[in-house]
């Protein structure tokens, strides 16, 4: 981990155009902050409302592969499920050796997903913030952390021009992570497929269990998150630790979370975590399923049958009449 602002010089974009394709969450984001920097990038994007926005804020639009031909140092900021195809049809023909490359995430580089042609420099610099939060801290100079890593050096200046980019977005503000494309994928895929799954999983069964108890669903849902109080705590955790931020709580809560938590079996979970990481992503198992043609459809129909559980249904109704 480097300190705040010590790495990254600009100087190594001077000369080159950096080019921001896609003018979404993060797109929006670093090329304000890019231009903020002293970088002014030119943006690539289909016509439509995003490119809308990004002509307002003054960035006159180009269509991507236009882009792609015309900048050195090109940043990949649309989804990464579209990537794959689009860095084949419209940006790979405009890249020549001695270009760069920039991720904000390892997956799809990590897994063999992108075609990139020899001679092309590829980097990550992978923001650990929502794009909003990443032009928000920027101009308040708060920063975020970023991984970085050099994925393919084939200039030998890839480096540089990794730390550059970092420190044009601000990611050098928070601290510069040197991670890599496998690390940051995986890392983001465990949190989403061990973590999550099991507080949604431990929040559906705390629910079940107090209103088959008979308690009444508003008092257990605001109990357990409709009040927001999960995210305070988060809040301080990020802050004051895991451990830290207990001292925030009553003596009785302490003394009931601690003395469970040391009573906890964790032999399943344990279990559960590594096979997650293990067998499903560093295998590749989850990433080939991920491309698979019906995933997405196989998505929609997860997501409607959550959207319509007990929990949903249950929760709906209370906000409903929390409101009124
Ligand atoms: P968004 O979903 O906000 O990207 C939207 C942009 O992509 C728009 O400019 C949109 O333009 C364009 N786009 C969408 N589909 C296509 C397509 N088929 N062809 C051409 N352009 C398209 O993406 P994010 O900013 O969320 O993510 C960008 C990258 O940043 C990803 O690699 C992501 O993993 C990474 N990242 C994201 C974070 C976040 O918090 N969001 C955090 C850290 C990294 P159009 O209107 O034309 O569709």
């Amino acid at each position: 981990r480097e300190g705040p602002e010590s790495i990254g010089d600009l100087q190594a974009l001077a000369g080159r155009t950096v080019g921001v394709l896609g003018y979404g969450n993060q797109g929006a984001a670093q090329a304000a902050n890019l231009r903020d920097s002293g970088v002014t990038p030119v943006v690539g994007n289909r016509v439509d409302e995003y490119a809308t926005a990004a002509d307002e804020a003054g960035f006159a639009p180009r269509p991507i592969a236009e882009v792609a031909r015309a900048a050195d140092v090109l940043l990949l900021l649309v989804p990464d499920e579209v990537q794959p195809d689009l860095v084949r049809d419209e940006i790979a023909p405009g890249l020549r050796a001695g270009d760069t490359l920039v991720l904000a995430s390892g997956y799809n580089w990590h897994f063999g997903l992108l075609e990139v042609p020899d001679g092309v420099d590829v980097v990550m610099v992978a923001p650990r913030m929502i794009g909003a939060a990443v032009r928000d801290r920027y101009v308040s100079r708060v920063g975020f952390p970023c991984l970085v890593s050099v994925e393919r050096d084939a200039t030998g200046h890839a480096w540089d021009t990794t730390t550059a980019i970092a420190r044009g977005i601000g990611g050098a503000l928070g601290g510069a992570v040197v991670s890599s494309a496998r690390e940051e994928a995986a890392l983001d895929l465990f949190s989403e497929q061990a973590v999550w799954p099991l507080v949604l999983g431990m929040l559906r069964t705390a629910h079940a269990v107090l209103t088959e108890a008979g308690f009444s669903e508003e008092a257990v849902l605001s109990e357990l998150y409709l009040s927001g109080e999960p995210s305070e705590v988060f809040d301080h955790i990020a802050r004051d630790g895991l451990f830290g931020q207990l001292g925030l709580h009553s003596r009785t809560s302490q003394y009931g979370q601690l003395r469970a938590l040391a009573a906890a079996d964790v032999t399943a979970t344990y279990e559960r975590f590594s096979s997650v990481l293990h067998d499903d992503i560093l295998s590749g198992a989850f990433a080939r399923e991920w491309s698979r043609p019906e995933a997405g459809e196989q998505l929609d129909e997860l997501r409607r049958e959550a959207e319509t559980s007990t929990l949903a249904r249950a929760e709906a109704e209370v906000r409903s009449r929390l409101q009124h």
